[in-house]
C-alpha cells in the first residue's frame, strides 16, 4: 500500500541523515488499469505516476487528470511525437533519440526534460550508456535546444538481496555528482530503501505498491 512505501522511504531517508522530502515516488502503474491506479494511488493524494510503454500511457492520460507523468521505459524514435506530455523521460540513452527529440521539440516549439539512462552494472542486456559514455551525451545534449538533461537513471541487475543493488546506486551517485546534476532516478520495489541511502531523488515503485 501506497501509504506504507511512503513510510519506509522516510526511514531509510532517516537512517542515512537525509531530509525524506529530497526523494519523490514515482508510482509505477505499468499494467495495471485506471480503475485500480484510482484505489491503490489517486485515492491517497499521490499524482506522480509513472509508466513503460508510450500506447498504454496516453491511454490512460486521456482518462486521468492532474497526473505529472514520468516515462520510464525505452522510448522509440518513431514515438517522441506522443510524449510532450511526459513530466520527465527517464530513459534517454542515445544521441539518435537525442536527435529525434530535439527536431519534434523544435517542431512544436517544446522543451523535453530528460534523464540520461546509465547502463551501472554493464549487463548486456540493460539498456543505457556506459558510466564512461555519460558526459559525452550530456555535452552532445547540452548543445541542443529542444532537450534538457536534469539527471542520471538506473536499474540495478535484479537480487534477490537489496544489498546486491547497493554498488551500483553509489555509481550512479558518483558519476551524478561528477557531471553535477542532482537528480537520481534509482530503486525499485525491491531496493528502494538501498537506493534513497545512497541518494537517489526519484524511486519508480510499482509492483509493491499494489501487493
Ligand atoms: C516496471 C519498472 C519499475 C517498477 O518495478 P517494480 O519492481 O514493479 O517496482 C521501475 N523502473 C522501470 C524502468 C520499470 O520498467
Amino acid at each position: 500500500m501506497l501509504p506504507s512505501i511512503l513510510e519506509r522511504m522516510s526511514a531509510a531517508a532517516h537512517r542515512v541523515g537525509r531530509d525524506p522530502t529530497e526523494t519523490a515516488l514515482v508510482a509505477v502503474t505499468k499494467g495495471r488499469t485506471v480503475g485500480e491506479i484510482e484505489s491503490e494511488v489517486l485515492r491517497y493524494g499521490h499524482h506522480i505516476l509513472g509508466e513503460n510503454r508510450v500506447q498504454e500511457w496516453r491511454k490512460k492520460a486521456f482518462e486521468l487528470e492532474g497526473v505529472e507523468w514520468h516515462l520510464i521505459g525505452n522510448l522509440q524514435r518513431n514515438k517522441v511525437k506522443y510524449c510532450t506530455g511526459a513530466h520527465l523521460i527517464h530513459s534517454l540513452n542515445s544521441k539518435r533519440l537525442a536527435d529525434a527529440l530535439e527536431a519534434y521539440g523544435e517542431k512544436r516549439d517544446h522543451l523535453f526534460r530528460t534523464l540520461i539512462e546509465v547502463n551501472v552494472s554493464g549487463e548486456v542486456s540493460k539498456q543505457g550508456v556506459d558510466p564512461e559514455g555519460a558526459p559525452e551525451l550530456l555535452r552532445y545534449v547540452r548543445s541542443l535546444d529542444h532537450v534538457t538533461v536534469e539527471g542520471l537513471m538506473c536499474m540495478a541487475p535484479y537480487h534477490p538481496d537489496p544489498e546486491a543493488a547497493r554498488p551500483s546506486f553509489r555509481t550512479l551517485r558518483v558519476l551524478g555528482e561528477r557531471l553535477k546534476l542532482d537528480v537520481l532516478s534509482m530503486g525499485m520495489s525491491s531496493d528502494f530503501e538501498v537506493a534513497i541511502e545512497e541518494g537517489s531523488t526519484l524511486v519508480r515503485v510499482g509492483s509493491a505498491l499494489f501487493e
